[in-house]
């Protein structure tokens, strides 16, 4: 395992014993990769050349019956029915990380079906009717609360309220040591850190609570739906502690550091640096 050194994110030739298989989509040409983590639970990352970041879909099984964490867009959301329609599995249950569309906008694929989403989810959902029109934007039946929990055949899931990124960010505990965690991490295609993103509605002081909460949670696992998941207790830690301390460099100055000052590692180990303008929009 010595290629996983100074990568915070496990590499692809770490997880080839687990790929089950490498597809090249015709359709968007995206690059799909659908990875078990454990009984039950896997991973469909979808990487497209011309998208700004990676995708990913999370898909938990019971018997013929599938409860997905988020449903990226909807080319994606077909790729991963069709695989499950062909193993004689429907989608029954869609939890909802937050509601921006590269998240949400699969969701009508799989409809008619229970979703679920944050209880702050309308801010988003309104954003994404007026700035990406081109979807088709399904509401949730059921509002998830901090503290809510779902079963789901073997699986006991564990709803919490994580803001910040977005008004309506919600971290599921998979299990005692996987956690999904919405945008609260991104890595770009290149396994490499992506600056943080305050969207609207979200803010910095909620961003980096619930990074701290996270950092609590001591995961093993972290699943994101960009980057696919972060391994090993200290990987995780690192990257947390990275995203904290550009949140709280950021905002203490109030916007008046320079970039680099405000980033732990060297500016050239981050991708996305142009996420910084909106951030700084945010402050005020
Ligand atoms: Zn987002
Ligand atoms: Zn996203």
């Amino acid at each position: 395992m010595e290629c996983l050194e100074g990568h915070s994110i496990t590499p692809a030739c770490a997880r080839s014993e687990l790929d089950l298989k490498v597809i090249i989509m015709s359709r968007n040409k995206a690059k799909t990769k659908k990875t078990k983590v454990i009984e039950n639970l896997y991973l469909y990352e979808f990487i497209d050349e011309d998208a700004i970041l990676p995708d990913t879909i999370t898909v938990m099984v019971q018997g013929s019956r599938a409860l997905l964490i988020d449903t990226a867009y909807p080319e994606y959301a077909e790729h991963v029915k069709k695989d499950l329609e062909e193993q004689g599995i429907s989608v029954e249950i869609i939890i909802l990380s937050h509601y921006h569309s590269d998240h949400v906008s699969g969701c009508a694929v799989f409809t008619p079906c229970e979703i679920y989403a944050g209880e702050h989810f309308e801010h988003s959902y309104n954003n994404c009717r007026i700035w990406e029109p081109g979807y088709t934007y399904v509401k949730p039946q059921h509002l998830i609360k901090d503290g809510d929990s779902l079963s789901f055949g073997d699986f006991e899931l564990e709803f919490l309220y994580a803001p910040g990124h977005s008004p309506c960010g919600v971290i599921t505990k998979i299990t005692e040591r996987i956690v999904h965690i919405g945008d609260l991490i991104m890595m770009s295609k290149n396994n490499r850190a992506v600056l943080p993103f305050i969207a609207d509605g979200g803010n910095f002081a909620g961003h980096i609570q619930s990074l701290e909460l996270l950092k609590k949670i001591e995961p093993e696992i972290v699943v994101v739906p960009h980057g696919g998941r972060i391994e090993n207790k200290e990987n995780i830690e690192k990257e947390i502690e990275d995203r904290i301390y550009y949140l709280e460099q950021t905002s203490s100055a109030m916007g008046t550091l320079p970039l680099p000052a405000c980033l732990k590692e060297n500016i050239s180990a981050y991708d996305h640096l142009e996420f910084h303008d909106t951030n700084l929009t945010r402050l005020f």
